[in-house]
């Protein structure tokens, strides 16, 4: 315990000297002084326990105008013999004790032991009264999460338990304090404090780390002293919150008017309710850290588009987030608590899976490719596993992360077909064209004027097939990006088939096909696309002539059909195989047979034709027998006939 400081005063020389000389043996420090003016200066700039003075220095004053600053200080009045009066009046008024001369050593230090210790006791009774509504409070504490609520909690007890008229709670902010609840203060001024660390008495008090309390208007601090006059404050109390020895704010309570100044009893509590505060408010933060990183990661869960798989040690289903739902049809509640191999499969969680290789090295499994069987069938997936540590180092789980990347791959083969194909295409026209021109190139004997024309018109024709091919790869592209503009307008069917005749007639003489259009006399226009319904009609009519056999017939029949215009391209030629016929309207598909026989194309075609179709609301059917022929039925809306003007 710190040494208990007394003052004595007495203007008897000899009397002083006695006092200081035994008191100080027996282990006080002790100051002496001659009269009630410089006891009173010395108590203002020392805190004393106890003041013996002689009442014939107006002692009663003395001791009532110290106790004005240090309120909790010990009276003991020296006295004469005869003055049972005074002894009596000073006991009234607060004095503890007395000695009266000439007294011996050990009767001042009995007397004096005797009021610092009846003192201790009351303080002791204090501290217990005091500690009863802190322990309830620091359950209330304990139990409030909410760290607005707490901090309007902690400084309305400081307030009501000080009797203070203004009380703040100050968090500190990088090296600033910032007011975070009070009461009594104006909420402008409020809002607008804020102390740096070393400046204003919530700043000296953060900074050093120690309470402090200012009874009166008065400090040695010139600093403080001005800041409590700036705010007209009589008395202040002041604790740091430390929470792991570290500062993490103040508790600031003052009292403005004339009444009875802050105590040593008032310190005491509000050290105990700043300790209690300190650790709720570190808690209150933590839960509240904690509740912000989990609704983080709650987030980061429900919206990634990748499935989010935990497992246990068990390898049993823990977590299965919306992403995992969409890539595999699973509803998360009907395979949580499921072993993952029965949901994934094997190549996942099976025992020669990524899962078990992450299981028996503790380590992370980069992305890989797997399949997982979901709900949905097959699904091509890249997945990852890492392995979930707890603070002991054990492995209490692994998280599976996996993207879907069954459409990529989808889209990586066509992608391998599209080159195949298509540069299998173009190197044909490409190698005839620069065959023939090569032979131009080299002049021909002679000048020979018909030889030279049709090496032209070979290198002319495959530039056409070139063209086309660029054409249709080029008009996939645009309707499947969505960028292709349709401009309706009334089209005459009839004539736009008779167009198609017209393109075709010298391919259709040279294998002997007949063409034949059977077209309904009066159908009306349609509202349509010119470009695409002519290569929907193109297309068809192409293909029915390029799959005929020599001699064959191609018949185009155009009907009204209720609102809709039903096209039929009717061929008797090779016919399409039962296994083929889902695929034909497929990106680059072609039949093996066909391509085996060598009839040359791309496969883009019919695609282009059902994108045209579609494009109006219409659709493409196809019938067809092997070695029989195959019939292409158009569906297209008539669409409501705009007059033109
Ligand atoms: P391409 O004609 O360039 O090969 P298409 O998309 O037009 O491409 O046709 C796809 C495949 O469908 C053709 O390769 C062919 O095997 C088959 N096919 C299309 N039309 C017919 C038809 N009228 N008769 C037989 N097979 C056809």
């Amino acid at each position: 315990m710190a040494q208990e400081r007394i003052l004595v005063v007495d203007s008897d020389s000899g009397v002083l000297e006695l006092c200081l000389r035994s008191l100080r043996a027996e282990g006080y420090v002790v100051e002496g002084a001659t009269s009630g003016h410089q006891a009173i200066e010395i108590a203002r700039r020392e805190q004393f326990d106890l003041l013996l003075v002689d009442i014939m220095l107006n002692g009663l004053e003395v001791y009532q105008a110290i106790k004005e600053f240090t309120p909790e200080i010990v009276g003991v009045i020296i006295t004469g013999s005869e003055r049972t009066e005074e002894i009596i009046k000073a006991l009234q008024l607060g004095f503890d004790d007395f000695v009266v001369k000439p007294f011996t050593p050990d009767w001042l230090s009995s007397t004096v032991a005797k009021a610092l210790n009846k003192r201790r006791l009351e303080r002791e009774n204090v501290r217990l009264w005091t500690l009863m509504p802190l322990f309830e409070l620091s359950k209330d504490f304990l139990a409030t999460l909410d760290l607005n609520s707490l901090l309007d909690q902690i400084v309305q007890t400081g307030l009501q338990e000080t009797k203070a008229d203004r009380a703040s709670l100050m968090l500190l902010e990088g090296q600033e304090l910032v007011v975070k609840a009070s009461v009594g203060l104006p909420s402008e001024i409020a809002a607008a404090a804020r102390d740096k660390v070393g400046q204003g008495i919530a700043g000296w008090v953060a900074g050093r780390g120690e309470p402090l309390l200012l009874a009166d208007g008065a400090s040695l601090n010139p600093q403080i002293r001005e800041a409590m006059t700036r705010e007209e404050i009589a008395s202040a109390l002041c604790v740091p919150l430390v929470v792991k020895d570290k500062v993490v704010g103040v508790l600031n309570l003052s009292k403005l008017g004339e009444g009875p100044a802050f105590t040593q009893g008032d310190l005491e509590f509000v050290s105990i309710l700043g300790g209690e505060a300190a650790i709720a408010i570190e808690k209150a933060r933590l839960y509240q850290e904690a509740i912000e990183e989990k609704r983080k990661t709650e987030t980061i869960l429900e919206e990634t588009f990748n499935g989010i798989v935990v497992v246990d040690s068990d390898m049993r289903i823990t977590a299965f987030n919306p992403g995992a739902e969409t890539i595999t049809g699973y509803v998360s509640k009907n395979v949580l608590g499921r072993r993952l191999s029965e949901v994934f499969g094997p190549e996942v969680g099976g025992d020669d899976s990524l899962l078990q290789k992450a299981a028996s090295t503790g380590e992370r499994v980069a992305p890989q490719e797997v399949v997982i069987s979901g709900k949905l069938g097959a699904r091509d997936a890249l997945l990852g596993i890492t392995p979930l540590y707890d603070s002991g180092g054990k492995v209490f789980g692994y998280l599976l992360s996996f993207a879907d990347i069954t459409h990529l791959k989808e889209v990586d083969r066509l992608k391998s077909n599209i080159v195949a194909n298509v540069s299998h295409e173009l190197r044909a026209p490409l190698a005839s064209i620069k065959a023939y021109t090569e032979l131009l190139l080299d002049e021909l004997e002679g000048d020979d004027r018909d030889l030279r024309q049709r090496f032209l018109k070979v290198i002319d024709q495959e530039t056409d097939r070139l063209t086309e091919l660029l054409g249709g790869l080029l008009d996939l592209s645009r309707l499947e990006a969505g960028q292709f503009v349709m401009k309706k307008e009334p089209l005459q069917v009839g004539e736009m088939v008779a167009d198609t005749f017209g393109l075709f007639d010298i391919q259709a003489q040279e294998s002997k096909i007949s063409l034949h259009a059977d077209i309904q006399p009066d159908l009306p226009p349609i509202m349509a696309d010119r470009e695409l319904v002519n290569v929907l009609i193109k297309n068809l009519v192409g293909n029915a002539i390029k799959f005929s056999n020599e001699g064959g017939r191609v018949d185009v029949v155009a009907r009204e059909e209720g609102a809709n215009l039903i096209l039929s391209v009717i061929d008797q030629g090779m016919g399409i195989p039962p296994d083929d016929l889902p695929h034909i309207f497929e990106k680059f598909y072609r039949v093996w047979s066909t391509t085996e026989s060598g009839i040359k194309g791309v496969g883009l075609g019919l695609v282009l034709a059902k994108e045209a179709a579609e494009a109006h609301g219409g659709q493409i059917e196809v019938e067809s027998e092997l070695g029989v022929g195959s019939r292409f039925i158009v569906t297209l809306p008539i669409g409501e006939q705009v007059d033109e003007q």
